[in-house]
């Protein structure tokens, strides 16, 4: 099964965005388990997970991924926000454990001008701490590579693989890898070659077993520009033949592909990109 989707509103609830999702033609999808600009929330009520959970087209979605909140910084040293965001991302855990998300993906996070290796340490403790206050989550954080901007944390593979191997529970992790952050952080994946050796990079320093979403988006910021502007496909800095090989890529088949590009409230926008890269696909039914 592809499982390819996009990122889809939860107004209304959690369970209508499965709805919006399959009404589009989704196999999967990524939602925010609370407000994104917001630092907390109580956890879901009951109904509102069971209405997520069972809810008759469900099993239409082959996979179902969380995007963590924008205000949660892990690469910061004890201070307010610090300790707001390890309980915000407790609390967002927590909510994709009621609605069965096996995966959060969270930006790493910014050193603030501390510099990177400190920041990376601060990561690492971060999430040390996390999964030590909650050792039972079936829930994993999936780290997103990032365009780089400003002091963001998580731009090179190596800065991702280097908090995979000091963290104490690594089996605990895995990947995002979004397309526009790791071509507006210079990995040039804009031909075919390109792609083949970016995609081989990782895998030589991350692992692609590690790898669980791919986020689909074109860039509107060019190559090594480390500025994070998503593009809808076709229109953007990095061009078709990267979205082609990458449908193509045999050992990309089974990671959920999920669209976090510019579109309207009828999401036609979804629909025209989704068209678009299923067209990718040799004899696709
Ligand atoms: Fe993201
Ligand atoms: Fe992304
Ligand atoms: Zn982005």
């Amino acid at each position: 099964m592809l499982l390819l989707g996009s990122h889809i509103s939860t107004q209304g609830g959690p369970s209508n965005a499965i709805e919006r999702a399959v009404h589009i033609g989704c196999t999967a999808m990524q939602i925010f388990v609370k407000n994104n600009m917001q630092w907390h929330a109580t956890p879901f009520t009951e109904a509102e997970a069971t209405a997520f959970t069972q809810h008759p087209l469900h099993n239409k979605l082959g996979a179902i991924v969380a995007h963590a909140g924008y205000l949660i910084n892990l690469g910061v040293e004890k201070t307010i926000n610090h300790e707001k965001s390890l309980l915000s991302l407790a609390q967002e855990l927590i909510r994709c454990e009621q609605l069965h998300i096996p995966f959060l993906v969270l930006h790493p996070g910014s050193h603030l001008g501390a510099g990177a290796a400190h920041g990376i340490r601060c990561v690492v403790e971060s999430l040390n701490q996390i999964h030590a206050d909650h050792p039972n989550l079936q829930v994993r954080i999936a780290l997103e590579t990032t365009a780089g901007q400003g002091s963001c944390l998580g731009s090179s593979f190596k800065e991702l693989a280097s908090i995979l191997e000091q963290v104490s529970s690594p089996d605990r992790l895995r990947i995002c890898l979004d397309t526009a952050h790791v071509f507006a952080a210079g990995y040039d994946l804009s031909s075919p070659q390109g792609a083949e050796k970016v995609f081989h990079e990782f895998d030589r320093i991350v692992g692609l077993h590690q790898l669980c979403v791919l986020h689909i988006n074109e860039s509107k910021a060019s190559l090594g520009s480390r500025v994070d502007r998503h593009d809808n496909l076709g229109q953007g800095k990095i061009g078709l033949e990267a979205f082609r090989w990458i449908m193509q890529a045999e050992e990309l088949a089974p990671i959920p592909k999920i669209l976090e590009t510019p579109k309207g409230k009828d999401l036609v926008e979804d629909v025209v990109a989704m068209k678009l890269l299923r067209s990718f696909i040799p004899n696709f039914l």
